[in-house]
């Protein structure tokens, strides 16, 4: 667990959630709440990134971000790191603000409300159900501000909900804990839940690289897509993912692949990498 729980606010709260804040340049508080955070990042959030500074997703892992592994899953997070100085500051941030707003991670676009998804039960069996919460860091004065919000206007005005529907299905895949009875992964599951979730550009290679796309069926449009569709492609590791974690039926192998003299290569490829 990386967030500091002393700020959350316990209450889940929906959509409609009020609240009033109002965060600017002039506020004493400004950027402070760019130092001293884990900021867990989403794939989306690290296309945008290493798109805006023209890096490959690889050097950007390395050079911004460490990985952090979730003790009880075993599924590992790239992690922003902070700068090397006594405020532990976000590496993108300056005097002026965030050197990176528009192309900013979700959890900062979010920030002070905090969000998560789990699993209720409902008429219709199982569900995902999307929460939020407030985030209630006494440095932090917006609170003091005088806009008016609920938690619905405030992830529009932020550009969230578009993060929240390019991250949704890798968010689902983080519910793994709740619906498998083996809750560790094998290291090359671990590694290739890291790869198609965050290193897009080494994922890639994978994809037209390896007999991947011999061994599925997968329509002639979509392999066209993804070749130079970056979001299609983060979309298809999201697929893939599931699949090989057994979480959903997303793709299928090519008959000659699932018995006969083929079978070893879909076996391997079941297991991933
Ligand atoms: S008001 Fe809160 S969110 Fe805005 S700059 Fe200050 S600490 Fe950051
Ligand atoms: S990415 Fe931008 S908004 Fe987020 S912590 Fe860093 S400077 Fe602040």
């Amino acid at each position: 667990m990386l967030m500091d729980m002393s700020t959350v606010d316990p209450i889940n709260r929906t959509l409609n959630a009020e609240f009033k804040f109002r965060c600017h340049h002039d506020i004493s508080c400004f950027t402070k709440c760019c130092s001293r955070k884990s900021i867990i990042l989403t794939p989306y959030d690290i296309l945008r990134i290493k798109d805006r500074l023209g890096i490959s997703s690889g050097d950007f892992l390395e050079k911004y971000t460490y990985t952090y592994i979730d003790e009880e899953t075993s599924h590992p997070y790239a992690v922003l790191k902070t700068m090397d100085d006594n405020e532990e500051k976000c590496p993108f941030v300056t005097p002026a603000g965030c050197s990176i707003y528009e192309d900013r991670p979700s959890n900062c676009r979010y920030y002070p409300v905090g969000q998560g998804i789990m699993i209720v039960d409902s008429d219709k069996g199982p569900i995902k159900e999307e929460f939020y919460f407030f985030i209630k860091d006494p440095n932090c004065l917006g609170y003091q501000g005088d806009r008016e919000w609920t938690i619905g206007s405030w992830r529009i005005e932020q550009g969230a909900d578009l993060y929240d529907e390019m991250n949704r299905e890798w968010k689902e895949i983080q519910l793994r804990r709740n619906t498998s009875e083996q809750s560790k992964l094998t290291p090359n599951k671990q590694a290739m839940l890291y790869l198609a979730s965050y290193d897009i550009d080494k994922f890639r290679k994978f994809v037209f690289e390896s007999k991947l796309l011999d061994i599925l069926e997968i329509d002639k449009e979509e392999v066209e897509k993804i070749k130079t569709d970056e979001t299609a492609l983060m979309k298809f590791g999201f697929k893939y993912l599931k699949y090989i974690l057994m979480l959903e039926e997303t793709l299928k192998v090519r008959g000659e692949y699932k018995k006969g003299e083929h079978s070893h290569e879909a076996e391997g490829f079941g297991s991933a990498i």
